[in-house]
């Protein structure tokens, strides 16, 4: 219990409360009234001089149960009791030292003559601590192990951006103080000296030296650390040099268009969340803001992916601007986004779609952002659009620009990609133009002469030379080293009788010749008639859609998909649970292999599997067959909630439950949608863009995955699917056929395209093989095993027709040796 000790005696030693330096000022408070307030007397734990019979009676008014109520003493004042039942104190775990204990008191001061000098209080502080000059050092332990230096002033003695402009603030400031000591020279203030006073004085201020001791590592947080893979590694880095520029000067951004499944948000966040927390100069950040565009439907999954990876604490505050919300909100929200400075940034991030930063242009004009992501950048590849002039319009120096698809070799969109990225690195459009397209060209030419083609490659390399030191693309085979093995099939199935005859009469129909003759006018409605029929005749809406088929059709084929009045989704689900609804699966060569195959994975293995088609009526009868074999299945539609799609993925993906086949759109749009609970996978029908097939591919095999893996692109032999396939192979050459308007894709057919897309090769085992040339298969059998698979070739990958099918590792697809469904297969392991 602290005693008070006893006063001094008064004259002979000055008692002087302490205070605390700040409050020897004015301020604010103290030169307000003081409140009156009551007094408290602690004189019941002091040494008191009062007589226990005092106390005794004092007791006696304290009311049993209100002990710890304030009370009050005849006198007005507050008796407190039992303070420690108000107040709860702690023992001190060592005894205090007695010197603190004792009171602070001014020594006295004699003169000589022995008399007591009176000391006069002053109110002057004693003094600011000087402030503790902390080393600087990093955010992270770069010696630690598995840590990830980005910058090691060590190695890099570049000077940073932020240095350069601290150095010229500095050198003006330098400047502008010599300038003015010349002028108060010259204006008659003479200093005798020569000096300052500090020099005269001589203090020494002692100035921080800008060099290299003062610089720190930037180390990747270990939370990421943790977590990236090798080539992620390289990415960041990667992603790091060029965005502090110290690839070239005064060139901050690039490109990076990995492959899906390589962890390309994983990496920006990496980027991000550094730049965001650290650069060389400690404890400050490289940048305070940053925006991340992105497709609208992406918004949701890029917060997600920051608290996924940086945990609910760790990940940056998010300004998510999806649209919910009045505008008058959104723009509020915007503007004070924007007004936030330095400690002010509670939210550096703003994740927004293409579309409304593209409204926002006016409110981000002046708005410093450090960085900006592009994800599915490509759509920057058109330089005239609004969203690039939008995007090129912000205060953004770093830009990053993400895509998964490859830059097509069109050189006008590779220089807008590379225009954002960097401007004015390779010059103006028409610089560009002068320089290299045109040359470029003209050696492309088929009449181009070998000059011409020699300077045309030159030009090539020289341009290659210069930008690639900005765009980082690698591909999927480098998973290979973390994931099982892959068995990808293309597999060509034969039709059904029955659509061999419809096809056959499409071909001949009027409306089809007449089209090839460049007289009709709907070439996409023809092709889907025959995509759709390709994979069910029941797809279509018969005979309407083939005039004149009357006569093929079989007895009872009754359309349930557009008999009968038209139904809801979920009306024709309660109809379909009826008996009797089974779907012909012997009208479709496809739908009979997909049959076997399911009954064979129901019977002999635990395996999932995702059926993926471009058709949602394809899923229907999926669905219908799935409930007339009482298989247990997951449907995925473009309508869900995110919230509803995930629960239907992660019941998916547990391995106890009971549903094997999850049925997917290709056009749900699936980001996010990570099937790794099946390890099967059939592509039932091919899409023009090769890029959506790889992505509906990469669901399966992905990481987590621990099955050998086995996906089926089913191709209907000899006829539009094949063309379609092939079309993807060489999309290299169709610059036109680019990743968004797949559409437009259809729309470019000319007459003689549409001549070789309608021509159905009958009776081949597979035209595209025929197309290969192969020199390895002779009379349909491969006596030579391919000597490297190269993914992207289909040509080099193995050929196997159906007598072959026997040696293979897939159980499925042996099964099939022997039946007429499958005529060839194309095999490729990941592996
Ligand atoms: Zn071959």
């Amino acid at each position: 219990m602290y005693k008070r000790p006893a006063p001094p005696p008064p004259g002979r030693v000055l008692f002087k409360p302490f205070r605390t330096p700040g409050s020897a000022l004015p301020s604010l408070a103290s030169s307000k009234p003081v409140r009156k307030r009551k007094r408290v007397t602690y004189k019941e734990d002091a040494v008191s001089s009062d007589s226990e019979d005092e106390r005794r009676k004092k007791k006696a008014k304290v009311v049993r149960g209100k002990e710890n109520d304030l009370h009050y003493g005849d006198d007005g004042e507050i008796e407190v009791r039992n303070i420690n039942r108000l107040y709860r104190t702690y023992e001190l775990s060592a005894p205090r030292p007695q010197v603190l204990m004792r009171s602070f008191a001014i020594p006295e001061l004699r003169n000589s003559k022995g008399e007591l000098v009176p000391t006069i209080a002053s109110r002057a502080a004693l003094g600011l601590l000087t402030p503790k000059t902390i080393p600087p050092r990093p955010l992270h332990d770069p010696m630690a192990d598995h840590a990830i230096v980005l910058y090691d002033p060590t190695i890099d003695a570049r000077e940073t951006d932020e240095e350069r402009k601290e150095r010229l603030a500095q050198e003006e400031k330098e400047k502008e103080a010599r300038e003015a000591e010349e002028k108060s020279k010259d204006g008659g203030l003479w200093n005798p000296h020569g000096k300052s006073l500090r020099e005269v004085l001589g203090i020494k201020l002692k100035k921080p030296e800008p060099g290299k001791d003062d610089k720190v590592p930037v180390v990747i947080d270990p939370v990421l650390s943790k977590v990236l893979r090798p080539h992620q590694i390289e990415g960041v880095k990667f992603l790091y040099k060029c965005t502090t520029g110290a690839i070239v000067e005064n060139a901050y951004g690039c490109i990076m268009a990995d492959e899906m499944g390589l962890g390309k948000t994983l990496q920006c966040i990496a980027l991000l969340h550094t730049l965001l927390k650290q650069s060389p100069r400690s404890r400050r950040p490289t940048i305070d803001k940053a925006v991340i565009a992105c497709p609208s439907s992406l918004v949701k999954n890029w917060g997600n992916e920051l608290v996924k990876w940086l945990g609910r604490d760790g990940a940056p505050g998010v300004l998510s601007v999806d649209n919910k919300g009045t505008k008058a909100e959104l723009i509020e929200a915007v503007k004070r986004w924007v007004a936030a400075r330095g400690r002010n940034v509670t939210q550096p991030v703003m994740i927004v779609s293409y579309e409304t930063l593209r409204t926002l242009s006016v409110e981000l004009t002046n708005c410093e952002i450090g960085l900006l992501l592009c994800d599915e950048g490509h759509r920057l590849k058109n330089g005239d659009s609004l969203t690039f002039q939008a995007l090129n319009g912000l205060r953004v120096q770093r830009r990053v620009i993400l895509s998964g698809t490859p830059i097509q070799n069109d050189l006008s969109e590779y220089f807008s990609l590379l225009n954002f990225a960097n401007p004015q690195y390779l010059g103006t459009r028409m610089d560009f133009r002068k320089n290299y397209e045109l040359a470029i060209l003209r050696g492309r030419d088929a009449d181009a002469s070998d000059k011409e083609k020699e300077n045309s490659e030159a030009k090539l390399k020289e341009l290659a030379e210069r930008v690639s030191k900005f765009i980082i693309r690698r591909t999927n085979d480098l998973l290979s080293k973390y994931l099982p093995v892959k068995y990808e099939h293309v597999v060509f199935c034969t039709l059904s009788p029955l659509q061999l005859a419809l096809y056959r009469h499409f071909i001949k129909s009027p409306d089809t010749q007449k089209l090839l003759r460049g007289q009709g006018s709907q070439p996409l409605k023809a092709i889907n008639v025959l995509k759709k029929l390709c994979n069910h005749p029941e797809l279509l809406n018969l005979p309407e859609d083939l005039p004149g088929c009357e006569s093929i059709l079989p007895a009872d084929y009754g359309n349930s998909l557009y008999g009968g009045p038209k139904l809801s989704r979920g009306e024709r689900a309660i109809r379909d649970r009826g008996v009797g609804e089974e779907v012909r699966c012997e009208w479709g060569g496809k739908f009979l292999v997909l049959e076997r195959f399911l009954d064979r994975i129901t019977r002999e293995t635990n395996d999932k599997i995702v059926l993926i088609s471009n058709y949602t009526q394809t899923l229907d009868l999926f669905e219908k067959m799935c409930r007339s074999k009482r298989y247990g299945f997951f449907r995925l539609d473009g309508t869900m909630t995110v919230v509803k799609r995930q629960k239907l993925v992660d019941q998916f993906n547990d391995p106890e439950g009971k549903e094997f086949i999850f049925l997917l759109s290709s056009k749900a749009g699936g980001c996010g949608i990570n099937l790794i609970g099946a390890n099967r996978l059939i592509l039932f029908d091919p899409d023009w863009n090769p890029a959506a097939d790889q992505q509906a591919l990469a669901r399966v095999w992905r990481d987590g995955q621990k099955k050998e893996c086995f996906v089926y692109r089913f191709i209907s032999t000899g006829t539009i699917e094949e063309k379609i396939f092939q079309r993807q192979a060489q999309k290299q050459a169709l610059s036109s056929c680019v990743v968004d308007e797949k559409e437009d894709a259809e729309r470019h057919f000319t007459a003689d395209d549409l001549r070789k897309l309608f021509l159905f090769n009958e009776g081949t085992l597979c035209e595209t093989h025929e197309t290969f040339k192969c020199k390895r298969c002779k009379n349909g059998k491969q006596f030579m095993k391919s000597p490297a698979l190269l993914y992207g070739d289909a040509s080099t990958w193995n050929h196997h027709q159906n007598p072959e099918l026997k040696d293979m590792h897939d159980d499925l697809l042996r099964a099939e040796c022997g039946e007429p469904q499958v005529s060839t297969v194309f095999q490729y392991i990941s592996h």
